[in-house]
Order: C-alpha cells, then structure tokens, then sequence
C-alpha cells in the first residue's frame, strides 16, 4: 500500500530479526559477550582499519583478520575474502568499519552463509539491511538475501568520532533519504513510516549538532540511531524515486554517492509531496516545519549541504539521456506520475541548484 491510501490498510511487513546491542565505549565488552554467546572459535576480522579494531577486538581471539576492504566491494575482493573465510575454517564474521567493510563481510555471507556481528563506524545502514553488492566490470550488482543480514548490530557511538566533519553530514543526509524515500517506496507501510518519521526526527537533532561540534557524542548517538531506522525503514519499504535517480546517476557518470543523494533529495520531495499529503504532513511534523520541503531545506542550509549536481561531474549534455535513463526504474507505486520531461526537468533543477521549493510549480 502507498502511505496516502484512503482505502482500509493491507499490508505485508517482515520485521527482519536482529539483536542491537548500542552503548557508547562498550563495543569490546558487547563484542566479547556476542561471541560467547555465539560459541564462535574460529572468527574472521574484516576491518578497514586495524588500528581502530585492535581495542575492539582485545577481548576475543581473531583467527584471520582481512583488511582488504575497497568501496563497492570489488568482485575479486568478494572472491578472496571468500577463499580466505573457507580456507581457515571460519564460523563467526565480525565487520568494524563503513558500508564498504559491512558489504564485503555480505559478500562471503551471500555464499559462505556464516553469521555476521557487525560494528558500524559511518552512518551509511548497510549493517540493517538484507541487501549486498558487488561491483564487476559491468557495473554495481545488488541484491537481497536475507542471509546476509548480520544477526547482531553493535552500534558504539565513541567509533564515529573520527569520522570527519564533512563525511559524517554525507553519510547522516545519505540517511535521510532512505528515510524520506521510504514514506512512498514500493512496499511502504505504517510501520516503516513509523521508523522514517522517528528516524527523520533523530537526524535533523543529531546531524547539526555534529556539525556545530564533531565531537558531540550526544549528537553522535542520535545520529547513528537515526542511521538504524532510516535503514530498517528503506529495507523493508524498497528503493523509491531517490534511489532510483541516485543509483541510475552514480552507475551511468560515477558520481559520488552521498553528495548525489545530498543534491537530488529535496527535488524529489518537491515533485512528490503534492501528491502525497498524508507522508507530507508527516515529514513535515518529524523536522518541526510547515512543510516538508521547509524542513528538509532548513536542515541542509544549517549543514551547508551540497547543492548542485553541475558540482558533482553530471554532465550537461548528458541530462535529457539520464531523464531516458532513469524512467523504466521508477517504481509504478511512486505517489506521482512520472514522464521523461518531469525527470528532465527534475534534473535540469538540481543541475543548476535553483531553490526546490517551487521548481516544477
Ligand atoms: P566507506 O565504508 O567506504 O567509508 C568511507 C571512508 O571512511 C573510508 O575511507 C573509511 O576507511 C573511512 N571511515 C569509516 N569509518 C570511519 C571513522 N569512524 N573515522 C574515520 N574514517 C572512517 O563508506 P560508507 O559511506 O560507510 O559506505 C558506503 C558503501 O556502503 C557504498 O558502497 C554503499 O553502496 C554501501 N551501502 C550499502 C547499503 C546496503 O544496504 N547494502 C546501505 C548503505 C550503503
């Protein structure tokens, strides 16, 4: 069902089944208790850093630690990780790092079917959702599995501390447009509104207090909070609009992932909030605005959030080829309408980075 249904609801929703453990500074100990009670002996370290894992990890015994952690998990990373994990026997992955670390703990998951305890140090969500990734030649394959779901979370907030001002605002606004873009994804529901609206209100807290301050550990808290719903959210409700541009935008011009998702964001909520009220008025109440589209511009002027995609490497020429690009994968729930001149205009919009508020009016 859409969130604006009037008829009576009907609704399929899967609650994936994964224990959060959350405390700031606790991680070792949280670690060391999940291993025991897992009975693991012969556990896999995936890290993108080793200095940052060491304190984590004192209290277990590591059989292999496996650092070779690349963005979008490279086939032949997923394939040696692979070869690694079966050739010491392993029965527990433990991740400590961002979605790239997360993703190549997936990828042996995906084939090994190992359990994963995994540690997030960036905001991106990948660790509460079934879906994995692999990049080839031809591009950026995902999927969903439901094995690749890590049994246990252990969010520590003290481990986002160094993530630097700028990445850690990305990664929060990547958040928020899971967030947003569940309130009208294929298989959105109440439920997972429910965990939009309060991952919405966590976010627009959290992320200009990290911004004032990078080493607000309050603000820390709630932005990782804030990070759990907004993917706990978008994988149960699907990819909608968003995603959809983003991915599309990322795969055909390799552009960055959060700054696109940063820039494209309130466009779509401009183009779908007229016509659907009911996530509107909800959105609208989670940032504390009239509007939704007021609150999410408020929060990005406040972070100073990227604003144009002419900064991000779209090519001008490009957009009416995009606008064609994009159309066959937007999901026929979106709330609106869409045509190859909406998305051309959408683009041409955050192209140039003129105010959203009214764009397509
Ligand atoms: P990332 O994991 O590549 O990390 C970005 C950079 O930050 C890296 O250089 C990393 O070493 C560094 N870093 C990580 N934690 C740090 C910390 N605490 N302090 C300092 N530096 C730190 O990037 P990401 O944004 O976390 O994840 C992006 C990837 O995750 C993408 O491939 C994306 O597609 C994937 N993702 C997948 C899902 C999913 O559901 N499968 C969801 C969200 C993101």
């Amino acid at each position: 069902m859409t969130a604006d249904a009037q008829t009576s609801m009907r609704f399929d929703h899967v609650t994936p089944g994964q224990r959060v453990l959350f405390g700031a500074g606790r991680a070792a100990e949280l670690l060391a208790a999940e291993v025991a009670r897992l009975h693991a002996q012969r556990i896999m370290l995936i890290e993108d850093n080793r200095d940052a894992a060491a304190a984590i990890t004192a209290r277990i015994d590591v059989a292999v630690h496996h650092d070779e952690v690349a963005p979008h998990v490279p086939v032949d990373r997923a394939e040696h990780a692979r070869a690694v994990a079966g050739a010491n026997d392993i029965d527990l992955l433990v991740c400590i790092g961002g979605g790239s670390a997360t993703g190549l703990a997936k990828a042996v998951a995906l084939t090994s079917r190992l359990p994963i305890i995994a540690i997030p140090t960036t905001y991106a969500g990948s660790e509460a959702t079934n879906v994995w990734g692999i990049t080839d030649a031809s591009g950026k394959k995902t999927g969903v599995d439901d094995a690749v779901l890590p049994g246990t979370i252990i969010y520590d907030a003290e481990l986002t501390m160094s993530l630097p001002k700028g990445l850690s605002v990305a990664s929060g606004l990547n958040a928020l447009a899971h967030c947003v873009d569940a309130m009208w994804a294929p298989r959105a529901d109440p439920i997972n509104a429910a965990l939009a609206t309060a991952g919405i209100r966590a976010l627009a807290q959290g992320l200009p207090d990290i911004s004032r301050d990078p080493g607000n550990l309050g603000g820390r808290e709630r932005v990782l909070i804030g990070a759990y719903l907004s993917a706990a959210a978008f994988s149960s409700a699907g990819s909608g609009m968003h995603h959809k541009i983003c991915h599309v935008l990322g795969g055909a011009y390799d552009m960055p992932h959060a700054q696109t998702h940063a820039v494209v964001l309130p466009y779509v909520l401009a183009y779908n909030a007229p016509a659907a009220p009911r996530a509107a008025a909800d959105i609208a109440e989670a940032f504390g605005a009239r509007t939704a589209i007021d609150g999410l511009q408020k929060l990005r002027m406040e972070l100073n959030a990227p604003r144009a995609l002419k900064d991000f490497g779209l090519p001008a020429e490009e957009i009416a080829h995009a606008a064609e690009l994009i159309l066959p994968f937007i999901p026929p729930s979106n709330p609106r309408a869409v045509t190859v001149d909406d998305l051309e205009q959408l683009l041409n919009a955050a192209y140039a980075g003129v105010d959203p508020t009214h764009y397509n009016s």
